[in-house]
């Protein structure tokens, strides 16, 4: 068994981690440790809850030397401001015994305050994509001093529309520098950023994509519609006593507010809701009262879910199941069953969801074992506005294209909806992958 003494940690870092109460080192954290230690770059496709935060911090601060320089060494670019205070209460953890400037900026923050701090002097910086631009752009911001770089979740960052922003960052930090990039998974969009700014990065993969964690229970049960999925959520926080710390997942923020409207009169005590309307007092406060068990659901939309560390969540339940991407399901339910407990995650699936869930018994090889409907439950044949049927209109002769819904909980911005069918640089990018790929399946051959 690999302990944290094998990973040639200093004195403070022992006695932090033993601070913290951690035996050994995860998978992820014992195979990332020697690649980062040894100053190449490197893409860790790992969830959140396998300890990757840790993995790259443990290899940054054991080579992090004390300085007085006031630029940054170490940048660490991640998709939400709840990350940010999350990942820097970590760094605060660990370097408990040592002496590490760092900060963390993140919008709707004040920057004038930012701009004190960044120019008070830092070792290590977290950041939210947009915020990191603002403060480069008022010059307050060095980047010459940047040794390390640090994309923590780049599929989301780049799932929500923040390509341009990270790619100016990438273009502006010194040539020389160690890039670490961590991902849930790899597609198509990651790898063209690794193929364009990394060197011959080092691939820490730990689980193979798509295989959900052993320890989750998935169920599921087929509803209509809208009301029935609230009457069941309801049958379900009344008489099961264990749903002790639910995470609800839903497909927009409306929804959201919805369903909270519904349970309101019942629940309103035990309910946190956490979307990107809410203002960031609101979100970190929704957050914090999931965690400590003042609340005992908190409804989420998956932008805001994704990457928080959420810790004993006994139940996460899909109020509605995710439209585009099957991984979402996997990260959806990898929020229960995490360390050593076991989890359940129940999806309420409706007609339309079930190619989805084709989708997803595919991807994870598994399926998700169906439930009766409790009699109870009343089923509801009232529809929501988004749920009737639209009505055309006969004396109109030719109907306009109506714009199905996709579901997304992000609408992106009008400049982004366009179809990018790739500059040459891209399509010359894509062709060198694909090129690699042709010339490594013939030489396995
Ligand atoms: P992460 O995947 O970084 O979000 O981490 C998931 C959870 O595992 C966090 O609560 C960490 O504090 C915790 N964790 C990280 N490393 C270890 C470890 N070596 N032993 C036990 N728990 C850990």
């Amino acid at each position: 068994m690999t302990t944290f003494k094998d990973l040639n940690l200093t004195k403070p870092l022992l006695n932090a981690l033993s601070d913290i109460g951690f035996e050994k080192p995860t998978p992820i954290q014992e195979k990332a440790f020697p690649v980062i230690m040894s100053g190449r770059d490197a893409v860790g496709i790992a969830q959140t809850g396998t300890g990757k935060t840790f993995s790259y911090l443990l290899p940054i601060l054991r080579q992090l030397t004390y300085s007085e320089q006031r630029a940054p060494r170490v940048l660490i670019v991640v998709p939400t401001r709840e990350l940010v205070v999350q990942v820097v209460n970590e760094i605060e953890k660990l370097s408990k015994y040592m002496r590490v400037r760092c900060l963390g900026v993140y919008g709707a923050s004040n920057i004038n305050v930012q701009k004190q701090q960044v120019y008070d002097g830092l070792d290590i910086l977290v950041a939210t994509p947009g915020r990191l631009i603002d403060l480069t752009l008022s010059r307050t911001l060095q980047f010459t001093g940047i040794q390390k770089l640090v994309i923590d979740e780049v599929d989301e960052m780049l799932n929500l529309g923040f390509r341009s922003q990270l790619t100016k960052i990438l273009d502006i930090l010194p040539e020389k520098r160690q890039n670490l990039m961590f991902s849930a998974t790899l597609n198509e969009d990651v790898e063209l950023m690794i193929e364009n700014h990394f060197k011959k990065p080092e691939y820490i993969e730990l689980i193979s994509r798509g295989t959900p964690l052993e320890k989750i229970i998935q169920q599921g049960y087929s509803v209509p519609n809208f009301y029935t999925k609230a009457n069941l959520l309801e049958f379900l926080l009344q008489h099961e006593k264990d749903f002790t710390k639910v995470l609800l997942f839903v497909k927009n923020k409306k929804i959201a507010d919805e369903i909270y409207k519904e349970l309101e009169a019942g629940f309103a005590e035990d309910i946190g809701v956490i979307h990107s309307n809410k203002s960031q007092p609101q979100r970190f406060s929704a957050v914090k009262q999931f965690d400590e068990g003042t609340h005992r659901m908190l409804i989420a939309t998956d932008v805001i879910a994704r990457g928080l560390d959420l810790k004993d969540v006994t139940h996460v339940i899909n109020f509605d199941m995710p439209v585009k991407d099957p991984n979402a399901y996997i990260h959806r339910i990898g929020r229960t069953g995490r360390a050593d407990k076991t989890g359940i995650a129940i999806s309420f699936i409706t007609k339309a969801n079930q190619p989805m869930q084709k989708e997803i018994e595919a991807l994870m090889h598994k399926k998700i074992q169906m439930l009766d409907l409790p009699e109870a439950v009343e089923v509801s044949e009232n529809l929501t506005q988004d749920e009737k049927p639209v009505k055309r209109d006969k004396s109109l002769k030719k109907i306009p294209k109506l714009v199905t819904p996709t579901g997304a909980f992000h609408e992106k911005k009008d400049k982004n909806k366009k179809v990018n069918i790739g500059g040459k640089r891209r399509q010359a990018s894509l062709q060198r992958i694909a090129d690699k790929r042709n010339r490594e399946k013939s030489s396995n051959k």
